[in-house]
């Protein structure tokens, strides 16, 4: 019988550490140290990226890191956690430095899959974000996504293919909606990125060849414009929820801007 026994290393997890450019940098050093004195085991942390902002109203550059860390908490805990370093940092925010600067996301918990509004494992939107891939391989490359079989190596190299195929598909309720009719009727590149209309709803499997399958849904109550989908979508779709075909285009530039940074 040993005399002491090693504690099992825990839950290896991926996290992504976001915000605006400058005050952001001593924000992370915070928040790792923070994580660390939790019950949190930081294993490594990734440099720190400035990239481009996605959507109008995000302000300036931001920055972005990953790290890796363990844990015996489970994944509702971590979040909490990370929740509470989020909200500390906003009341000092509030006093010192003004807006939000602090957003700390969960990618990966272990192999876990849960799709809960309030936790969706893996992150929904892990494998289109060029901003949070860039620094994430730096630190996890080996790390597997559990509904996509691919590593977070294999996910970053995947977006640096020089044209992106995305398909665009509307769902019933936008599809029956006449300020629509004009939209999209004819390809439409932005970047790197060419978004090809889809009249009819394919089928994942017959979609292998493209980079993603973006399905445009009417904004409702319970998924109101920006909000992530309630239902699973499809292991590469990217569900947008919109008002109207103005704000359609601009959520379609925004994905753009998310995959080719
Ligand atoms: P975002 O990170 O999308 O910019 P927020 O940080 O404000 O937005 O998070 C919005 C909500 O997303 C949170 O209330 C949280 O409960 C939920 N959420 C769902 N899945 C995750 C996840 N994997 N990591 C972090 N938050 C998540
Ligand atoms: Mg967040």
């Amino acid at each position: 019988m040993p005399i002491t026994e090693t504690a099992p290393a825990g839950t290896r997890c991926l996290l992504a550490l976001g915000g605006n450019l400058g005050r952001s940098e001593r924000l992370f050093e915070w928040a790792i140290q923070r994580l660390e004195s939790q019950s949190v085991r930081v294993v490594s942390v990734s440099r720190n990226f400035e990239t481009r902002a996605v959507g109008e109203q995000a302000g300036g550059g931001f920055l972005n890191a990953a790290a890796v860390v363990e844990t015996q908490d489970t994944a509702l805990q971590l979040l909490e956690l990370l929740q509470s370093l989020e909200a500390d940092s906003g009341r000092e925010r509030v006093i010192r430095w003004g807006p939000r600067t602090l957003d700390l996301d969960l990618l990966l918990f272990g192999s876990l899959v849960q799709w809960q509004p309030r936790l969706m494992l893996p992150h929904p939107a892990l494998w289109h974000r060029r901003f949070v891939l860039s620094s994430a391989v730096e630190v996890a490359g080996g790390m597997l996504h559990p509904l996509l079989g691919q590593t977070v190596e294999q996910l970053w190299q995947r977006l640096s293919e020089p044209q992106l195929s995305v398909t665009v598909e509307c769902a019933e309720d936008v599809a029956n909606d006449g300020r629509f009719a004009g939209f999209l009727s004819r390809p439409l590149q932005l970047g790197a990125v060419q978004f090809l209309r889809r009249v009819a709803a394919a089928s994942e499997q017959s979609d292998q060849h493209v980079f993603a399958r973006v399905l445009l849904r009417a904004a409702t109550a319970q998924n109101p414009p920006w909000s992530y989908p309630l239902q699973y979508p499809g292991l590469r779709t990217i569900e947008l929820f919109v008002q109207g075909p103005e704000q359609a285009l601009e959520q379609l530039r925004q994905t753009a801007t998310a995959i080719t940074g």
